[in-house]
């Protein structure tokens, strides 16, 4: 915002509302977010990550492994309060339509009232409309490479693995390029999902199935279904993010780190990067293009390993090397580096097995 009038615009009626996220955050990324975040929305503590791909189990804790599970609809709704105390306009249940080869223009239909459609002229646009981002195609950018997966979830809920404090990561030949997942939300509540390179359907499909793997099965025994939880998700391919006076932000911009696709802070922070250039920009102090080096600076290390991590991940899953999805484990877990892979990745399970466990310092599993 910085002094600059602003309008925020939601299509749903209410924000953060249907929920499409598995709803973890690391304590890592908490400090780099541009204000604190109340302790009362970080709902449940997280100490770490269990890691499941084939017969290999391992854990890790600490550190870059802790974090929170949160309610996405209320950390959202805070987000929305924020940015209305600090003197936004937000408009719910409003559709933005951008008219093509006009950069400058934005129209806006409200949904929610008569269907009247309403002329916004805005200096400078923050797209941040999702990973099938559609305000990128009117645009204007080429979206033939862009590579959205899909993720299906489900809250689970009176089950004991709501109590738990580790997050559990599945990989396996039910997914490609993605992951199953169970985050613990405490009170009896865990959100369980599979993602990936997948169409919507095909991530539905791959998700009953992973509930009914042996292992899961087990795990998730007694416990009740409740509300849906997916959603799309960006893989690769997506344009760069300045064009004209927009700036791609959040999932319409590929801002997430692999290979948990964690979009949640990343999306806060590249947004209010956004915002200061946008506006900064309007008063013809900086140029929209200041966001590709301000966001460098801050989260580029992440980005770069990100990058890489979803580069090896994204040809073991096609390739047929028997320790595919142990490999997979090993950069996710950062016991082995993506460097290494091309040395290791016609090895043995047993070999690779042994790495691993090796240095988690443990051969005892
Ligand atoms: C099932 C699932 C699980 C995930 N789990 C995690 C997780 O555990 N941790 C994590 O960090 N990340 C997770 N992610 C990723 C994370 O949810 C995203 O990176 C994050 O939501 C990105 O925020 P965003 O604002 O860019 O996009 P979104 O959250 O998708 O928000 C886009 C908003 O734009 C609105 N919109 C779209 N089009 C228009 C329009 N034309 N006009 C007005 N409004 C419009 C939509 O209604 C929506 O509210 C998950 C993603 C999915 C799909």
């Amino acid at each position: 915002m910085s002094g600059a009038k602003t309008i925020v615009v939601e299509r749903n009626a209410v924000v953060g509302t249907p929920v499409r996220c598995a709803e973890g955050v690391g304590e890592y990324l908490l400090g780099l977010a541009p204000f604190r975040i109340p302790k009362g929305l970080l709902r449940w503590r997280i100490e770490g990550m269990r890691f499941r791909a084939e017969n290999l189990k391992f854990e890790l804790k600490g550190g870059f492994w802790e974090g929170y599970t949160i309610d996405r609809d209320r950390f959202d709704q805070w987000l929305a309060r924020l940015s209305e105390a600090e003197g936004a306009k937000v408009l719910t249940g409003t559709t933005i339509i951008f008219a093509e080869d006009k950069l400058d223009g934005v129209k806006a239909v409200s949904l929610s009232g008569d269907g009247k459609e309403t002329d916004i002229r805005a200096k400078k646009v923050v797209v941040a409309d999702g990973a099938d981002s559609k305000a990128s195609e009117y645009l204007g950018y080429d979206l033939r490479r862009r590579n959205v997966g899909h993720v299906y979830g489900m809250e689970l809920r009176e089950t004991e693995l709501g109590e738990s404090r580790f997050e559990t990561i599945f990989f396996g030949d039910f997914t490609t390029i993605g992951y199953g997942y169970i985050f613990p939300k405490g009170n009896g509540i865990a959100n369980v999902g599979v993602g990936g390179e997948l169409s919507e359907g095909e991530a539905k499909r791959k998700f009953f199935e992973f509930v009914e793997m042996r292992e899961v099965r087990e795990k998730i025994s007694g416990a009740k279904f409740g509300v849906e939880k997916g959603g799309p998700c960006p893989l690769e391919g997506y344009p760069p993010p300045v064009k004209g006076n927009s700036i791609l932000v959040g999932d319409a911009g590929n801002q997430n780190f692999k290979p948990f696709i964690e979009g949640v802070i990343p999306a806060v922070i590249c947004g209010d990067i956004a915002g200061r250039v946008a506006a900064e920009s309007a008063a013809g102090k900086a140029g929209l293009t200041d966001f590709n080096a301000r966001v460098k600076e801050k989260l580029g290390d992440y980005f770069a390993a990100s990058e890489a991590i979803y580069r090896e991940m994204a040809a073991l899953f096609r390739s047929e090397y028997p320790s595919r999805h142990l490999l997979i484990a090993g950069i996710s877990s950062n016991l082995i580096k993506p460097d290494e892979i091309s040395e290791l990745e016609e090895s043995e399970p047993a070999e690779i097995r042994k790495t691993i466990l090796s240095r988690l310092g443990r051969l005892d599993q």
